[in-house]
């Protein structure tokens, strides 16, 4: 199997090559083409597996195709003033994971990946200040990247995010966020979509491990007929 038969957006091609990634690992080649297809997934995977490209490579390269009518609006910035104006962003794409440095990881990956794109990653993780990551979000976000606890803050508390446009959500690690106590929030990400009545949103989760509270959340939220991949 081969990166350029897999149907993938020309720009997206270009990126995976630029990533030096030669062949799709084993989740790749089968978690490419299922979210190309449009299947929601679950997937057991390891760290080291190429997990995020698995999910990464198939939805950038989806919205690529759209990007012209999709990218957030960027605000002008010979009239935005970041300490008075406050836009709420509005992500195309989710991607919840337990901890600060694999959300770095992350948005490395979708920063390379989104390259020459008009799809811009923010990255948003607790310990830390909120301002600059509150400034990177009101400069157009497409594709977030968040820990639990600060997206809830930024989500609840303050106001800073809307899902009305959100296509993709993605739960990784999934196992992590249940027994570090996230199971709530993992609840309102999945259930969250329902603030957008579009039947074609995509779920996918990740985990090392599926105990019985993901095997529920799988069973609730996504399409029925759901891809798993062992
Ligand atoms: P992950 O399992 O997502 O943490 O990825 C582990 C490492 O594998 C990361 O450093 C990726 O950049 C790298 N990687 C992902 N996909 C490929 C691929 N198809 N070929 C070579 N390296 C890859």
């Amino acid at each position: 199997r081969e990166f350029d038969q897999a149907g993938l957006h020309p720009t997206m091609l270009d990126n995976v090559n630029l990533s030096r990634y030669h062949e799709p690992t084993p989740i790749q080649a089968y978690c490419i083409p299922a979210v190309l297809l449009g299947h929601d997934v679950v997937a057991i995977a390891q760290t080291g597996s190429g997990k995020t490209a698995a999910y990464l490579i198939p939805i950038i390269s989806k919205l690529m195709g759209k990007a012209r009518d999709l990218a957030a609006p960027r605000p002008n910035p010979a009239q935005y003033n970041p300490l008075t104006d406050r836009v709420r962003a509005e992500p195309l794409v989710l991607v919840v994971c337990p901890t600060r440095e694999l959300a770095c990881q992350i948005f490395d990956e979708a920063r390379r990946l989104c390259y020459r794109s008009m799809l811009r990653p923010c990255v948003i993780y607790g310990g830390a200040p909120t301002k600059n990551q509150r400034e990177q979000l009101e400069m157009g976000c497409d594709v977030l990247i968040a820990t639990p606890g600060r997206l809830m803050d930024f989500m609840q508390n303050m106001n800073l995010l809307s899902f009305s446009r959100l296509k993709f959500t993605v739960i990784d690690e999934a196992d992590e966020l249940l027994s570090s106590g996230w199971e709530d929030v993992m609840e309102k990400v999945f259930g969250g979509s329902d603030t957008n009545a579009d039947a074609d949103h995509t779920y996918l989760m990740f985990s090392a491990t599926f105990p019985k509270e993901a095997r529920r959340l799988a069973r609730q939220y996504m399409d029925s007929d759901h891809v798993k991949i062992k």
